[in-house]
């Protein structure tokens, strides 16, 4: 597969500029030269041909030769709800939903979380998204939105999305025959599990509480496993 680079300014014109991490990898890691070709995405949906123009110290520059639309999304909107687990379980998660095709993350702040998000969190989440992004080929990143509480999604949460929340008390989901263009919200709890409060802001809202099954899985296990679901049917 040839390799991806992304580009932090939207592309507009037929000039871009890789920088920082992309511009050393592309320069020191792959020893690339002036003259050599690259295929550069910015997150809007096209992957861009490019020729190397000039490297310099600390950035690339190149000239677009020819930009083709890329479309590796799901068909639904799929927002992730997840109260992360720590350090490489989190990582894991984000990677993985990416490949997926979600379309949304919002960090859970919850009652028994462990970690709550800090911005520098957030950037390297970020960070992981766009790596994920390169290799599973998607155009578009998956958004790592501000930490939110379940009471505050909830809330937020438009009456036709459908909507559901993971709790090991649940029932099983439906199989669902989601239309294109459909909205889903899945919210997934902390390893202590939701309060009770949590849980009834959720169900007085009509969000459908499901199980995943007999076994008490991991926050990322849950995930994914739930994003999978939801994308398959
Ligand atoms: N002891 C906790 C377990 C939490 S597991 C409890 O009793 O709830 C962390 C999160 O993963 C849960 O809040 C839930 O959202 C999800 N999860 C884990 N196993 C699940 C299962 N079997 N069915 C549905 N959701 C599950």
């Amino acid at each position: 597969m040839p390799a991806r680079y992304f580009v932090e300014t939207p592309i507009t014109g037929d000039r871009a500029v890789l920088a920082a991490a992309e511009a050393h990898h592309l320069a020191h890691v792959m020893r690339a030269r002036a003259g050599d070709e690259v295929t550069l995405f910015d997150g809007s949906g096209f992957d861009f041909s490019a020729r190397i123009e000039r490297i310099g110290r600390s950035e690339v520059e190149l000239s677009i030769t020819s930009r083709t639309a890329v479309d590796h999304e799901l068909p639904i909107e799929l927002t992730l709800a997840v109260a992360l687990p720590k350090g490489d379980r989190q990582a894991w998660l984000v990677e993985k939903a990416t490949e997926l095709g979600v379309t949304r993350l919002v960090p859970l702040v919850t009652e028994r979380g462990v970690a709550q998000p800090v911005e520098k969190a957030l950037v390297r989440l970020r960070r992981t998204v766009i790596e994920a992004s390169k290799q599973c080929g998607r155009a578009r990143l998956m958004q790592v939105a501000e930490p939110r509480s379940i009471a505050e999604i909830v809330v937020a949460a438009e009456a036709t999305a459908e909507r559901i929340i993971a709790h090991v008390d649940g029932a099983a989901l439906p199989p669902g025959a989601r239309a294109p263009g459909a909205s889903v919200i899945a919210a997934v709890g902390p390893e202590g599990g939701w309060t009770d409060a949590e849980l009834a802001i959720a169900a007085e809202h009509g969000w459908f509480v499901t199980s995943l099954g007999p076994r008490t899985l991991r926050v990322e296990t849950a995930a994914i496993a739930l994003a999978v679901l939801i994308a398959a049917s």
